[in-house]
């Protein structure tokens, strides 16, 4: 009865991987993506000629042979991609309003600490304790170091610092700690809450080296699709799950919006967690674990304003801004619709059209889904175009102005370049990448309960298993991480990481 040994919902980055890694290993996977696009947040999409990323704005761990440089070795995609590193001595400025000063974040430990040492010439001692504080933190995770075996018991005993608890413990000093945390909008950060292995596996990775996408970060999901592809697998777009079917105590097939069914040996889902149990009504899965997942709280949304500049116009510029004003860095969420936004990020776009002038920028601003409540019953996508009306496009114009607004203060005459813009809500990602309330990055992680908030990639149903940004860590490389987890405990065991670690 079974048509693939394993079946896979949903193509983002945590689909793709264990996709090309279980193909790898000689199972024939199909991968049921509900978009016309695959990729999740590694879609890309095209506005006035210029090419949008989604959800992929800087790599990190890119240099030859640090972990996502090796993931991408072994997933023979690395020589394929079109990659650009970073300025090396800034790949993050943070800006702070009514402060002139650019603090700059480099790659490289000691040119970091160099380089913000210009700015705070008396914290040598707590920029070192800082970086040797993320090393020795890293170092307790071994996938992400591609060491097999461990996993849990290694890191146990730096799960429970706090991020804005310690960086405050290294420094005194009110700015640099507001520095030190400056790009936190990178894991949606919490003061008491966002735990500094969060910060610390992210901020390492860009430490290491930084690198962007050269015309879009869809490129990966192409050359990963491709493999699934070239080893007999099978990738179907526009088909959306609705249910996983359990029978004889195991998970065997998945039901598709049109009623037909697929089944196959294992089902791994790159979706949330909570939203794949809701499609299972199996009593092996405990009321009490469906409602621990239910409880998890999730990482705030956005709404972005992606700008098209006149040809020629802006120079293109190979680092990334985080700007907030005073002492929000910490606390930009908390929002009210009068100080709207307290900060923001900026990415501009890698293309090949042109080394010298950026084409485009996005820039991304928290939002609350709140805001966008009253919209909740529609819903857009290439294949499902539905009107949103007037109210909604006014309430975008009216964001997209304020924020512009907020920009000229730290880009003065920003408007003067721009050719057109066009914008994005929570209900965008909500409709394109499939969480209830378009959060970023999935679960909120918190150092106060790291239990509550670890997901296995295991569920109580045999043969179903989860993957994606929700377990382990978020983020291109994280997802790829949560992938490794998966096919470890899908296959049994470890092998995989050390042929990564060899390729
Ligand atoms: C605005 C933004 C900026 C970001 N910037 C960066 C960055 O600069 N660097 C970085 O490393 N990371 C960044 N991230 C995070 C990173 O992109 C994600 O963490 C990662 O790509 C998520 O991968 P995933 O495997 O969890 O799958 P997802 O991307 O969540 O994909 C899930 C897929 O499942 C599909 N799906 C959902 N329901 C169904 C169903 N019922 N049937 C079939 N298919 C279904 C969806 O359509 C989607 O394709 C950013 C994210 C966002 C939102």
């Amino acid at each position: 009865m079974r048509d693939h040994d394993v079946i896979i919902i949903g193509s983002g980055m945590g689909g793709l991987v264990c996709g090309n890694l279980l193909s790898l290993e000689g199972l024939k996977v199909c991968v049921l993506e509900k978009n016309r696009q695959i990729g999740g947040c590694l879609q890309t999409y095209v506005r006035d000629r210029v090419i949008f990323d989604s959800g992929v704005h800087y790599l990190g761990g890119l240099n030859k042979g640090q972990n996502l440089y090796q993931i991408f070795k072994y997933l023979d995609i690395i020589d394929k991609l079109k990659l650009q590193k970073m300025d090396e001595d800034v790949f993050d400025k943070i800006l702070i309003e009514n402060d002139d000063k650019e603090y700059v974040f480099a790659q490289g430990y000691e040119n970091f600490i160099n380089k913000l040492l210009v700015d705070f010439p008396e914290e040598e001692q707590g920029l070192r304790a800082y970086c040797d504080k993320i090393k020795e933190v890293c170092s307790k995770f071994p996938i992400y170091n591609l060491r097999s075996g461990g996993e849990n018991h290694e890191k146990a005993s730096v799960l429970e610092i706090d991020t804005k608890g310690f960086i405050e413990s290294i420094t005194t000093n009110v700015r640099l700690r507001e520095v030190l945390a400056g790009n936190n909008p990178l894991y949606a950060g919490m003061p008491d809450k966002t735990p500094f292995y969060v910060h610390a596996l992210i901020l390492n990775s860009y430490i290491e080296s930084s690198w962007k996408c050269i015309d879009g970060g869809s490129q990966i999901a192409k050359y990963l699709s491709r493999n699934i592809l070239n080893r007999g697998g099978t990738i179907i777009r526009n088909r959306e799950v609705k249910k996983i079917i359990a029978e004889g105590g195991k998970a065997t097939s998945v039901e598709l919006e049109d009623g037909s069914r697929m089944f196959a040996n294992y089902i791994i889902s790159n979706i949330p967690p909570v939203k794949t149990l809701e499609m299972t009504d199996t009593e092996l899965i405990k009321r009490v674990y469906r409602n621990r997942l239910k409880s998890l709280e999730n990482s705030i949304s956005c709404f972005t304003l992606n700008i098209v500049f006149k040809k020629d116009s802006y120079k293109y510029f190979k680092y990334n801004y985080y700007v907030f004003n005073e002492g929000c860095v910490w606390t930009t969420g908390n929002y009210t619709q009068d100080n709207w936004p307290l900060g923001y990020a900026v990415f501009v776009a890698a293309s090949s059209k042109s080394p010298d002038y950026a084409d485009g920028m996005t820039v991304l601003a928290y939002m609350t889904y709140e805001e966008v409540k009253q919209w909740d019953h529609t819903r857009n996508t290439v294949s499902h175009m539905g009107e949103r009306g007037e109210s909604y496009d006014s309430f975008k114009k009216r964001k997209a102005e304020v924020l512009l607004d907020n920009m000229e203060r730290k880009f003065p005459g920003l408007r003067d370049h721009i050719k057109s813009y066009y914008t994005a809500t929570p209900l965008s990602y909500r409709d394109y990448i499939g969480t209830d309330d378009g959060s970023l990055y999935g679960i909120t992680k918190d150092y106060k309960d790291t239990l509550k908030t670890f997901i296995s990639p295991r569920t109580k149903l045999p043969n179903l298993f989860f993957t994606g940004q929700n377990l382990n860590l978020h983020g291109v490389l994280g997802a790829a991480m949560s992938a490794i987890v998966t096919t470890n405990a899908l296959m049994g065991n470890d092998d995989i990481i050390n042929k990564i670690r060899n390729a």
